[in-house]
């Protein structure tokens, strides 16, 4: 049996190699480490209802908002990072008391609450109008001048829609019953322009858009209505923080900060604040390939203000990412989307099939949708990415309204929530095959084109081709 010779330098190699790893400034992170180092941190759960109860909504050009980003912006300083600041100009909106009473058959002062945008009118009063759903058709019918409308709550189109329709018809105003019952008032609403309205909008409840007395038109109906909320020009800020990897190329992780005024924002989208909060913590000191950065945007409610800005003409103009991750409204997982890009499908079924036990049991979607802070994105070529996960209907009904509140989150919601999306984010931020580039917009439009999005983009002046 020939001996075998030792190498001489492999004990000495031993050593210099675990000497190496245990002085290495900072141990590669891991997506499953990510994961549980989010899932074990209180921290940001703490701060997310220090916001919702302190503040309150956070509406874009509020003294609320301003308040709750200082707030947010000293959180990020006292962990050691260099939050900036990207200011932009929108039009802001700024609630005061507007009334809305049923005057005949009966005197009762409404539970109402108008769209924004709606300008300082009245008082006013007209008959009412039943308009069914809102559709053109339901405009084919004898409509006195200065009538008041009331249509929904399975409206087709949006309410800045109806509301043309009915200005072009010399109606006075528009009442839309709430798609949600429970004297819920502005939920699922969205979807404006920043101008103001043609119209005084009301959103009413259920309850009381479905009695006789304001549907049946031929009762000699008649309403009455003031609005002082008011329109104006304001500043905000969108804030970001860089954490720089080996590389420039950037994975940028954004939400919005900015929310509707009745309630705390809380689910939407306080739990993307605290998700992104959860991301500075984590990956602060963790050495990771390509820079990350996370931004908490302005202005998403009122029209994608504070993402439009970045990508058109602020920092990520200048300096496009590699990839976004939308979180809007982001419950825990149970799917990842490439939102059409079908070059970033084998890497998240990678990261997914990775994840064994805590694999995502939908999957990989690919199938783009519009309307929040990745669109602007999406339209200017950069590759988005956003998650399946639903936030249980108990909870979810109330986003835009009143009872979007703190208490309808769990910590594990958004600890669990969090955790997911730190681990996907080191693994873009290490992947070696993530795509690089925009996407020229010959493909970027049709891929648009073929998820159906083109009309609603054009209608939302996002539309570039
Ligand atoms: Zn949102």
């Amino acid at each position: 049996m020939k001996p075998i010779k030792k190498n001489p330098l492999s004990g000495l190699l031993g050593v210099l190699l675990t000497l190496a790893v245990l002085i290495s400034p900072a141990a590669a992170l891991t997506p499953a480490e990510a994961e549980a180092r989010v899932k074990a941190d209180d921290a940001t759960v703490k701060f997310l209802e220090h916001l919702c109860d302190d503040h309150g909504g956070r509406l874009s050009g509020s003294a609320a908002n301003v308040a709750a980003m200082a707030d947010l912006e000293a959180e990020l300083r006292a962990l050691g990072l260099e939050p900036t600041r990207e200011t932009f100009p929108m039009p802001g909106w700024v609630r005061q008391e507007d009334t809305l009473t049923m005057l005949a058959p009966v005197h009762r002062e409404m539970r109402a609450l108008g769209l924004s945008y709606l300008d300082p009118t009245g008082p006013l009063s007209g008959p009412v109008v039943d308009l069914g759903a809102g559709a053109p058709e339901d405009f084919e019918q004898e409509i006195p001048a200065g009538a008041i409308g009331l249509f929904g709550p399975s409206s087709r189109g949006r309410a800045g829609d109806v509301g043309q329709r009915a200005f072009e018809h010399g109606m006075a105003g528009l009442m839309f019953i709430n798609r949600v019952d429970g004297g819920q008032l502005l939920a699922r609403t969205g979807g404006f322009h920043g101008e103001p309205l043609p119209l005084p909008i009301f959103s009413i409840t259920q309850e009381e858009g479905f009695l006789d007395t304001s549907v049946d038109c031929a009762a000699s109906g008649r309403w009455g209505y003031q609005t002082r909320s008011f329109n104006q020009p304001v500043q905000v800020d969108n804030l970001r923080v860089r954490i720089p990897g080996k590389s420039d190329e950037t994975v940028l992780v954004g939400g919005h900060f900015d929310s509707w005024e009745n309630g705390q924002g809380a689910i939407d989208n306080g739990l993307g604040v605290a998700q992104l909060l959860a991301l500075a913590r984590v990956l602060r000191d963790a050495d990771l390939d390509r820079t990350v950065e996370l931004v908490w945007y302005n202005g998403e409610e009122q029209g994608l203000w504070g993402s439009r800005y970045a990508v058109d003409e602020g920092a990520d103009a200048k300096r496009p990412p590699a990839v976004m991750v939308n979180l809007d409204m982001v419950g825990v997982p149970i799917g990842v989307n490439a939102m059409g890009h079908d070059d970033l499908v084998t890497l998240l079924d990678w990261w997914n099939e990775s994840r064994g036990e805590g694999r995502l049991e939908q999957g990989v979607t690919n199938q783009p949708w519009m309307a929040s802070d990745h669109t602007p994105y999406q339209v200017n070529g950069v590759r988005v990415i956003t998650f399946y996960a639903p936030i249980r209907q108990e909870s979810v009904r109330y986003y835009h309204d009143f009872a979007d509140t703190f208490d309808k989150l769990t910590p594990e919601l958004i600890k669990d929530s969090a955790g997911v999306v730190a681990s996907l984010v080191v693994e873009l931020a290490n992947a070696p095959d993530l795509p690089s580039g925009l996407v020229p917009p010959d493909q970027v439009e049709q891929l648009l084109k073929a998820a159906k999005l083109e009309e609603r983009l054009k209608g939302s002046g996002l539309w570039k081709f």
